[in-house]
């Protein structure tokens, strides 16, 4: 390793990466070996895998002196693993990639040039999504709108957790060290000037995606409620109109049943407006819930991943 070039980590979160990761890492380094101004250095986070993701990890770093692995006790999630592998790394500069090569290698000489051209961040934008189900891009783009308004990030439509970083940006991005991690807004959130890069969707060679609807789903909902507060403020907006909209109607009624005496019939009515106010009540109830939630889980102060296994210096890093 030359000490006078600055250095480069990638980060690479691997969970039952097994059938991928040897590809990954001769495709990958073909293009780091090519890369003589910075010197690369890899941290591949094991997410918990139950696979032999971590003893291809420790053959891998026995071959090759710029392979890092750390290892979790358990499956934390993407966000756990990107978290830990920022926490763990010291380069100048700092990759972000999948380990499935559905992030392109061929980009990162791209997304230095990017940094050498003065951006702080310089981060990959799919253009499409080829190979996805039409149900899963039509949920997503409606996230991105209902996203778009309800928070005031700016969420940048096909971003993906592929980019490069200043130190000075990685050290923002660990500075809201919030458990319910949301990295899409926290990227957008701590700001710097970002280069965008669009690229094709590339289909995974091997393995299997780790994402299912239904977590894609509360990822989503995270989404919105760690960055916008927007719900609440609906549900207090509802709470208004409904309540002067039932202030009018009881003064009409009351004014009605002086003058035409009481009319009996209404079941009808009585039963829808009982399950209406009933179903926005239970929603209300569920919105405050999801943000209670997230303070209960913020406030217990867990510790975003706990490591098990490494072959960085010191153990990775110390955690308190
Ligand atoms: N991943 C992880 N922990 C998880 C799920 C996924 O570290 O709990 C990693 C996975 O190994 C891969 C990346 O996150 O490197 C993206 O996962 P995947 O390809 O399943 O997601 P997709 O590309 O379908 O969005
Ligand atoms: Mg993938």
């Amino acid at each position: 390793m030359d000490t006078n070039k600055k250095t480069i980590d990638i980060i690479v979160p691997c969970y039952n990466e097994e059938d991928v990761l040897n590809l990954f890492y001769t495709e990958s380094s073909k293009v780091t070996e090519a890369i003589s101004d910075y010197n690369c250095r890899y941290i591949f986070v094991d997410d918990g895998s139950r696979d032999k993701t971590l003893s291809i990890l420790r053959e891998l770093a026995e071959k090759h002196s710029n392979v890092n692995y750390i290892s979790f006790s358990r499956n934390f999630g993407k966000e756990a693993a990107m978290y830990a592998g920022l926490d763990n790394s010291t380069g100048d500069y700092v990759v972000i990639m999948d380990a499935d090569l559905q992030h392109p290698p061929s980009m990162i000489p791209d997304m230095i040039e990017g940094i050498k051209e003065g951006y702080d961040c310089c981060a990959a934008r799919r253009t499409t999504r080829k190979g996805e189900a039409p149900i899963r891009s039509f949920f997503s783009s409606m996230f991105y709108k209902v996203n778009q308004k309800m928070t005031n990030i700016d969420l940048v439509q096909g971003a993906v957790d592929f980019r490069i970083m200043t130190r000075d940006m990685v050290n923002s991005v660990l500075a809201l060290s919030e458990r319910q991690r949301f990295s899409k807004g926290i990227f957008a959130w701590v700001g710097f000037k970002t280069k965008w890069l669009p690229y094709e969707n590339v289909e995974r060679p091997l393995g299997t995606t780790k994402w299912s609807f239904w977590g894609l789903f509360k990822y989503a909902i995270s989404g919105i409620t760690s960055f916008s507060i927007t719900p609440l403020r609906t549900v207090t907006g509802m709470g208004f109109f409904i309540s002067i909209f039932a202030f009018i109607y009881i003064i009409f009624t009351l004014i009605k049943t002086l003058i035409f005496g009481i009319d009996v019939p209404g079941y009808v009515t009585t039963l829808s407006a009982i399950l209406f106010l009933g179903g926005i009540i239970e929603l209300s109830i569920g919105i405050l819930g999801e943000y209670v939630a997230n303070i209960y889980m913020e406030v217990k102060n867990r510790p975003i991943y706990i490591l098990k296994d490494t072959n960085l210096p010191l153990g990775g890093k110390k955690h308190e």
